[in-house]
């Protein structure tokens, strides 16, 4: 709101609310939204893992979101083309939606709100901002009246005759203002999604004013974050101050706004005009969730992100340097040597880490501190100089760091080192002829020297490394 820094700080002690605008339920997740919901997992995971109680809820779209041309329903329209029910639309996307969640290791919302079934919450909205003498109703359907709310603008900073002078021709002849928006949407029993309301007998809400209703609901009249892709902060996330605002009369409705920015691809705006629109599972063929989560957290999340095999193949190697130096470490536990090396470094470094993070979520910067770390345990295995303890901080320093952004990919399952194996077999020779104490002293040196513990059991010999 301010357009510069400032120190956060939550409304009430250590809790914070974060709303993220979250996706409407008729197409496919694209990777635009990977981008988005990837910044909000890390900003949510990075939050927490700083000490905060977070409550993070999300959106779901299902019916109001009109389309720029035509000015019809997303979801009623994808259903009359492929002659569906718009909900049967709705969840299938949904469920689209949230196996890619799953797959990019994005955290769930504690709280995921269907606009459908907050029908209540905004009809009840909409009376009170009616009430409250900020809109007016023509022909059944109910707009916001802009010119009665003096501070329309003070989010995305145009005025409101920049506003007027700048407007596009209006489809909807109704309204009094261009900039007026639309709360309550009169409809004809063709729209299959429908509610009776106290200004017509068949509507549905308007898009921004179910963000205000699930919000309000859940979080009450003032909460700490907002947050969504830039393109929505005009006029959506305007159009959503002035009407929670407008009920409650309390200012301000959302104390930090945060917008990350656009996805382009091979320095193209994506769009299915253009051909190069992007469906997350298409991109999940080709490259690893956590190869798509580091290539995300690579660019600052203001910036324009770009999509380009280049980068991609950047990201790729990044990872599976990470997943190699992880392995390293667990392999070298057993040659360490007693003398600290490298811990302070690494805590020098950690240090670097976050305060990159707490200065506006720094990801770039952040992460090249993160392969320092990376660079300088790699040095030091090469060298021979580690100590336990250096290993085990560098160890839990990288998968603390690593997974705010979920960049740790699955350590493969090791290979017994074929000396243990020969190890073994004599061992249970010496069992065999009843010689328990030459049995045991192989296990305790294949223990000390290769941190493997061979265990006997019923279903025969098992091991496992020493953790
Ligand atoms: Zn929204």
């Amino acid at each position: 709101m301010t357009k510069k820094k400032e120190v956060f700080k939550p409304l009430k002690g250590k809790t914070v609310k974060i709303f993220v605008c979250g996706v409407t339920v008729y197409d496919y997740t694209h990777l635009g939204h990977a981008r988005t919901y990837s910044f909000y997992d890390t900003l949510v995971r990075f939050l927490r893992y700083s000490g905060y109680k977070v409550t993070y809820l999300q959106n779901v779209t299902d019916v109001g979101h009109l389309t720029e041309d035509t000015g019809e329903d997303k979801v009623e329209r994808k259903a009359k083309q492929e002659k569906k029910h718009p909900l049967e639309i709705a969840n299938f996307y949904l469920e689209n939606h949230l196996q890619v969640v799953d797959r990019l290791k994005l955290l769930r919302p504690d709280i995921l709100a269907k606009a459908t079934d907050h029908i209540k919450e905004i009809t009840e909205q909409v009376e009170t901002i009616i009430q409250n003498g900020y809109a007016y109703v023509v022909n059944g359907s109910v707009y916001f009246d802009v010119s009665k709310f003096r501070d329309y603008g003070k989010l995305s900073k145009k005025i409101p005759k920049e506003l007027k002078a700048g407007a596009r021709v209006e489809i909807n002849v109704d309204k009094t203002d261009p900039h007026d928006f639309v709360l309550w949407i009169k409809a004809t029993l063709e729209h299959v999604l429908g509610w009776s309301s106290p200004w017509n007998e068949w509507g549905y809400p308007g898009w921004h004013i179910e963000d205000t209703a699930i919000a309000l609901k859940y979080f009450g009249s003032q909460y700490d974050i907002h947050g969504g892709a830039i393109e929505l902060a005009f006029p959506h996330h305007e159009a959503e101050i002035a009407q929670a605002e407008a009920t409650t009369k309390i200012k301000p409705y959302v104390k930090y706004w945060v917008h990350s920015g656009l996805l382009t691809i091979n320095g193209q705006k994506m769009s299915k005009s253009l051909g190069n629109f992007i469906r997350v599972f298409d991109a999940l063929e080709n490259h690893s969730p956590e190869t798509l989560r580091l290539w995300i957290a690579s660019t600052y999340y203001r910036k324009p992100l770009d999509y380009n095999e280049k980068d991609l193949e950047v990201a790729r190697k990044k990872v599976e340097k990470v997943r190699i130096t992880l392995e390293r470490i667990k392999e070298n536990y057993t040659k360490a040597r007693r003398k600290e090396y490298f811990s302070d470094s690494i805590k020098k470094l950690k240090k670097e880490f976050l305060d990159a993070m707490n200065d506006d979520l720094n990801t770039p910067l952040a992460l090249t501190k993160f392969f320092e770390i990376i660079s300088l345990v790699n040095k030091n295995i090469d060298n021979n100089k580690f100590s336990k303890s250096d290993l085990k901080l560098a160890e839990d320093t990288v998968l603390e760091f690593g997974n705010l952004f979920q960049i740790i990919s699955e350590v493969k399952k090791k290979e017994m080192p074929k000396e243990v194996m020969d190890l073994i077999k004599r061992r249970e020779i010496f069992r065999k002829i009843g010689n328990f104490a030459a049995a045991d002293a192989i296990r305790d040196e294949i223990k000390e020297k290769y941190g493997i513990i061979v265990e006997d059991t019923k279903e025969g010999i098992k091991w496992k490394f020493v953790e």
